[in-house]
């Protein structure tokens, strides 16, 4: 039997990147998989291609940082699906300023995205998750919720406010048999990261040949990316232990750019 046979898994900013791969995971394994995205097209067309390959997909429109919309896509999916086995809070962005200059308005649109998101999310589905005494959430963290890079100041407070927020759901969630972990990536070739790229080479007025090389991968064990399989295996092995003795944890998917 598949590991996540009719189980309902959400994945939020699962329309590109990351979780996209991460929703194909769980489908694979036999879980029906709500595609949480910004663009409810995006978020279709993402859900479609799940189908197309043998599984069970919705895409809804959901904005992680709006209180509202978050609330009724979890509705949504409850209502259609009975149960909310699975949380995969992983919609996020990337600004980079220098500190000195960063603008307050990106700060926050950062921290909205990925702490206020990671927070609305996990409420909505802890509800559901304590009504059934059964869940797990796995947060996208990153290599920044760890250690910190020069023009990052946003995101890398965003990272490390998540490995907290994991912490205090997994103390709060064992009497619910509920556990919280989060994944720590590096650097994954997604548009996000296409995207820092050139950024980062005019911020540091250096080319994006040394960006990659001197900047993302400098740290690696063998200079490579980290893959989107590598995160999805991560993360499906969180979200599906049977173990309770992991909770509360962040496991580094990253080449050893960090050991721990
Ligand atoms: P991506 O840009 O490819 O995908 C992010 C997705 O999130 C997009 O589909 C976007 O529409 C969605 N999104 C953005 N804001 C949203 C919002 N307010 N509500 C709902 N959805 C929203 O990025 P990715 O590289 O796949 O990143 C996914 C996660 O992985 C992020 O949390 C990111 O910080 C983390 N991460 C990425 C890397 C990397 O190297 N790519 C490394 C470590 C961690």
């Amino acid at each position: 039997m598949s590991r996540f046979q009719d189980q309902v898994v959400i994945v939020t900013g699962a329309a590109s990147g990351i979780g996209r791969e991460i929703a194909h995971g769980f489908a694979r394994e036999g879980a029906r998989v709500a595609i949480a995205d910004l663009n409810l097209e995006a978020a279709r067309t993402a859900a479609a291609k799940i189908s197309d390959a043998g599984g069970i997909a919705m895409g809804i429109a959901m904005d992680v940082s709006d209180e509202a919309a978050v609330n009724a896509g979890v509705e949504a999916v409850h209502a259609a699906w009975g149960r909310i086995d699975v949380l995969v809070s992983n919609a996020g962005i990337q600004i980079v300023h220098p500190v000195v200059s960063f603008p307050y308005a990106d700060w926050r649109k950062v921290l909205a995205v990925h702490l206020d998101g990671a927070f609305l999310t996990t409420r909505a589905c802890l509800k559901h998750m304590y009504a059934a005494n059964s869940g797990a959430i796995v947060y996208m963290g990153s290599v920044h919720s760890k250690l910190a890079s020069p023009l990052k100041a946003a995101y890398v407070a965003a990272k490390h406010g998540i490995v907290g927020l994991a912490r205090a759901v997994a103390k709060e969630g064992a009497a619910h048999n509920v556990r919280a972990n989060v994944v720590c990536p590096g650097f994954v070739r997604t548009p996000l990261v296409e995207k820092q790229i050139p950024e980062q080479a005019r911020e540091l007025g250096i080319s994006e040949e040394e960006v990659v090389k001197n900047v993302m991968l400098k740290d690696t064990v063998d200079g490579e990316f980290t893959t989107l399989e590598d995160v999805t295996e991560a993360v499906l092995f969180l979200a599906g232990t049977k173990t309770k003795a992991l909770t509360g944890q962040s496991l580094v998917v990253s080449h050893g750019w960090f050991m721990q």
